[in-house]
């Protein structure tokens, strides 16, 4: 099959595109992805898997750590009847003997039929993408963007709101070096989402992922303290302050826990909001938050694999709808 330029927009065909970047997506685009997504969650709970993937292949290649990220995809790809090669520890593969990115995703692909990578490097996962033949979906690129994870999180959004037009959501945190809410903010602009952008000055929300969607009349507002936008939100989104991407562990260790979600602070909160991190957590959100109804972080693991599920479908021309 002939592949199409690597970030092609999805423009309603999934079939052998790449999944490399939020701004490839349509709302249309969104809406099949979520029919499949709920049409698959409703038959993996009645006959727990399918056979629509049966004798595909994924490989998944980790340069970076994963837990939720890589079993995710591949407890998608089984539910489906499908297999996986996972790599995560790449000191033990050739690429500690010194081959490129190119020739490791080249060679790996040549087993399968879809490849997932995460990389260390933002836009490493494109460079991939430009020599493989398979699909690429990128599982994560440095600082840059997270595709996979903001569509399980608007899943998510809409399954436990109910719909997604006109919320408040408020991204917590990292917002400079968290690659979810660039992936998520972009998403969230096609909803007329009023977005709050709550971080230290440190770690501000990076312009060239908020500029591209200026136009569209979104409120963006960027504040340092949660006090005052908690009342008004629908969403509060928390992420961790990512203290690999520091060169200075001082300056990690100043900002790590700027903000901390404890059942204190969410006395001010709507009682019908929700509390979403992208996990893992390390202090942000207090453990006594978890027995709130609010709280959606480990539900948003189970729509992840959902989601991933009919990403994967969908890229490999499958649908459990047909
Ligand atoms: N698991 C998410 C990611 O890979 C969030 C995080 O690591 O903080 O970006």
């Amino acid at each position: 099959m002939q592949k199409k330029a690597i970030d092609a927009p999805i423009n309603g065909d999934f079939t052998n595109k790449n999944i490399l970047s939020i701004g490839q997506f349509s709302k249309k685009d969104i809406d099949i992805l979520f029919n499949e997504a709920a049409a698959t969650e409703k038959y993996v709970k009645k006959y727990d898997g399918t056979d629509l993937l049966k004798r595909k292949r994924l490989v998944n290649i980790f340069f970076e750590p994963s837990t939720r990220t890589s079993s995710s995809f591949h407890f998608a790809m089984e539910a489906h009847g499908g297999s996986v090669k996972t790599i995560e520890n790449v000191a033990f593969s050739s690429v500690a003997k010194g081959e490129t990115l190119q020739d490791t995703v080249r060679a790996l692909e040549q087993y399968a039929h879809v490849t997932v990578i995460r990389h260390s490097e933002m836009g490493a996962v494109s460079v991939a993408a430009e020599v493989a033949q398979n699909p690429i979906i990128n599982g994560g690129d440095g600082v840059g963007e997270h595709p996979t994870q903001a569509l399980l999180d608007l899943f998510t959004i809409k399954q436990r709101l109910g719909h997604l037009d006109g919320i408040t959501v408020t991204m917590v945190g990292d917002l400079k070096n968290g690659r979810t809410v660039h992936s998520l903010a972009q998403l969230l602009s096609h909803y007329g989402a009023t977005l709050n952008y709550v971080s230290p000055k440190e770690l501000t929300m990076p312009k060239s992922y908020t500029d591209p969607f200026k136009h569209k009349g979104i409120a963006q507002l960027e504040h340092q303290t949660l006090s005052g936008v908690l009342p008004k939100t629908d969403v509060l989104y928390v992420t961790r302050v990512q203290g690999e991407r520091f060169l200075d562990p001082q300056e990690y260790e100043r900002l790590k826990l700027t903000y901390t979600i404890t059942p204190k602070v969410l006395k001010d909160a709507k009682k019908d909001m929700i509390i979403m991190h992208p996990l893992p957590r390390v202090g942000e959100i207090d453990t006594a938050v978890d027995s709130d109804p609010r709280a959606a972080y480990f539900e948003q693991m189970r729509y992840g694999m959902y989601v991933r599920m009919s990403l994967l479908a969908l890229v490999l021309g499958r649908s459990i709808q047909k």
